[in-house]
C-alpha cells in the first residue's frame, strides 16, 4: 500500500492505472475507521480494480463551535486497517494541499443541501460538497462509495457529482451498526457509559415510525410521536425526525414512491443522526 501527501503524486499513480484500462474506485473517510469505513472498502474493492481511500479532517464541514480539534485523529492505526482491507493508495493530504493559500472556491448544492443537517448545521455541505469535488478532481475516480448512514450527505454528493460533469458514480453502502443498534460512527466513542446505554433508542425509534408509516400511519402523527418519546428518553435537543422522500428528501406524500426515516439528535455533547 502506497501512502500520498501530494495532489500530483496521486495524479499519476491514477493516471498510470488509467492507462492500461483499470477502474479506480475511491473511499473518502476522515479517519477514526471502524466497520462502517470497512464495508465500503470492500465494496470499492468490489466495483474497481484499484481502491484509494482519501484520509483527510476537512476543516470546512466543521462549524465554529463543533468538534475539529477534538476529533479523533490516530492515522498510524487508520493506515493498518487501510493496509489490512486491501487499500491500494492512501491519500492523506496536509490541508493546504486541498486548499491552496487564497483558496476561494466553495460547491454549495442547494435544495437538497438546504434542509435537515443543511439548517441545523449551517455550511456543513457546502464544506463536504466542496472537498468532495476536491477529491474527485484531483483522483479522478470512476466510482466511489459513501455510507447510508449519512443519508443525505450521500444525496448532496450524487447531486453534485452529476451537476458538475465529475463522471463518477456515487454508490451508496449500507450502515454498519453495532449489535443493539447504534449505527457505528466515529463519534460514538465521545458517548459516557450512560449515554451509550441510550443510544440505541434512535434506531429503535425511527425503525418503528418506518413500520408504522408503512402500514399506513399519518408521518407527521410518528414524527411527533418519536420526537416525544426521543426527549422522554433523555435526547435533548432532537433536531429533527422526518419522514421523506428518499430520493428528494421533500416530505412524504407520494405512498408509491420509496421512503426514508431520518433522524438527528443530542446525547449531551454528541449529536447522533441515522435513517432508515
Ligand atoms: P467519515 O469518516 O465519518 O466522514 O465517514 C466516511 C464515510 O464512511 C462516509 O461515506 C460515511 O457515510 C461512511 N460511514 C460512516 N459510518 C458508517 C456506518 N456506520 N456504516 C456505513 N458507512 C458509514
Amino acid at each position: 500500500m502506497k501512502i500520498v501527501r501530494t495532489a500530483s503524486e496521486l495524479r499519476s499513480v491514477v493516471d498510470l492505472w488509467h492507462r492500461v484500462d483499470m477502474q479506480v474506485g475511491m473511499v473518502p473517510t476522515m479517519g477514526a475507521l471502524h466497520d462502517g469505513h470497512l464495508s465500503l472498502i470492500h465494496m470499492a474493492a468490489l466495483q474497481a480494480d484499484r481502491v484509494v481511500a482519501t484520509l483527510f479532517v476537512n476543516p470546512t464541514q466543521f462549524g465554529p463551535n463543533e468538534d475539529f480539534d477534538r476529533y479523533p485523529r490516530d492515522e498510524d492505526a487508520d493506515m493498518a486497517q487501510f493496509r489490512a482491507n486491501g487499500v491500494d493508495v492512501v491519500f492523506a493530504p496536509p490541508p493546504d494541499e486541498i486548499y491552496p493559500p487564497g483558496d476561494a472556491t466553495l460547491v454549495h448544492v442547494q435544495g437538497i443541501g438546504d434542509s435537515l443537517d443543511g439548517t441545523h448545521r449551517p455550511g456543513f455541505f457546502t464544506g463536504v460538497a466542496t472537498v468532495v469535488a476536491r477529491l474527485f478532481t484531483i483522483g479522478r475516480p470512476d466510482c466511489a462509495v459513501f455510507g447510508e448512514k449519512d443519508y443525505q450527505q450521500l444525496q448532496v454528493i450524487r447531486r453534485m457529482a452529476q451537476d458538475l460533469h465529475l463522471g463518477v458514480r456515487v454508490l451508496g453502502a449500507p450502515t454498519i451498526r453495532e449489535a443493539d443498534g447504534l449505527a457505528m460512527s466515529s463519534r460514538n466513542r465521545y458517548l459516557s457509559d450512560a449515554e451509550r446505554a441510550i443510544a440505541p433508542v434512535l434506531h429503535e425509534t425511527i425503525r418503528s415510525v418506518a413500520e408504522e408509516v408503512a402500514s399506513g400511519a399519518e408521518p407527521g402523527t410518528q414524527e411527533m410521536r418519536a420526537i416525544e418519546l426521543l426527549k422522554a428518553t433523555g435526547f435533548d435537543p432532537v433536531d429533527y425526525v422526518t419522514v421523506c422522500d428518499a430520493h428528494t428528501l421533500d416530505p412524504y406524500v407520494d405512498r408509491d414512491r420509496p421512503v426514508r426515516v431520518l433522524a438527528a439528535a443530542w446525547l449531551g455533547e454528541t449529536r447522533l443522526i441515522d435513517n432508515v
